[in-house]
């Protein structure tokens, strides 16, 4: 208000100088000379206002803890960490490890050779039973395995193939995401491990295995580890049937996230 009577009164200053005009002239003279200059100064005010907010956002994008890219793959035996105090996040490849000893609590039995983490294995028959709807049958190759089973398993991998494709398709003792029991390697009957990637006109039972569970197994919170081409960022080669239970809600916002496992999980540190 004290601006505003201000320019009016400057508006009625501008027209007392001019005798030759009329009354009705000077008032509108007097109102078009203060709506000019209450513009003037809305606008000055707008930028500062604008100059304000833009200082507001600096802040807090300072306050906020950067997003941390996962880093680049690497060999070690550094302990990973447990977000939230739960296992069910943690990060686990060629460096990050579980600590020596480790072992998963509330093992159930998936079928008469494998266990999975209670949770995992309600949520592992839940979908077995959905894919059979659609006749796709899946079974379990492999689900728990702990760190002394995982050593034998490296070991039979580097006397069969060497090393550096070990390495590549086969986790050390203590780095496997199968020895969390929260993790399946999905086979189509007994024995038969699933090795298709998805297609767009699939025509074999592993293909529509494999297109099935691209389509829906994030339903049921079961989301893939290793997919093709991701070996930069996930440290290991394509594994079509490695699947980790991570939960319902977290399964469907890492599918929005178009990362993989790895950097998703990474995030939650
Ligand atoms: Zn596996």
């Amino acid at each position: 208000m004290h601006c505003a009577a201000q320019l009016l009164a400057y508006g009625v200053h501008v027209t007392s100088r001019r005798s030759d005009l009329s009354t009705s002239t000077r008032i509108r003279t007097v109102l078009l000379v203060a709506a000019l200059m209450t513009e003037v100064l809305s606008a000055a005010s707008g930028a500062q206002s604008r100059t304000l907010n833009e200082q507001a956002d600096a802040a807090f994008t300072r306050r906020l803890p950067p997003i941390s890219a996962a880093p680049a793959c690497a060999i070690g035996e550094t302990a990973t960490a447990f977000p939230g105090g739960s296992e069910q996040f943690a990060v686990l490849d060629p460096k990050y490890r579980l600590p020596k000893g480790w072992k998963p609590a509330h093992l159930a039995w998936v079928n008469k050779s494998q266990q999975l983490q209670r949770e995992a294995a309600h949520a592992w028959r839940t979908m077995q039973m959905a894919a059979a709807h659609k006749a796709i049958r899946l079974t379990v190759v492999s689900a728990y395995r702990s760190e002394s089973h995982q050593s034998s398993v490296f070991n039979r991998n580097v006397k069969k193939s060497g090393r550096a494709h070990a390495l590549k398709f086969v986790a050390r003792p203590g780095h496997s995401e199968h020895q969390l029991a929260l993790t399946v390697d999905v086979g189509l009957s007994a024995g038969v491990t699933l090795n298709a990637e998805p297609v767009t006109t699939p025509k074999t039972k592993s293909q529509r295995a494999a297109n099935w569970l691209a389509a829906h197994a994030f339903e049921y919170g079961w989301v893939r580890s290793y997919p093709k081409g991701g070996l930069k960022k996930t440290c290991y080669g394509s594994e079509p049937w490695h699947w980790r239970f991570i939960g319902v809600a977290e399964a469907q916002n890492y599918r929005a996230s178009g990362l993989t496992l790895r950097e998703y999980l990474w995030q939650k540190r």
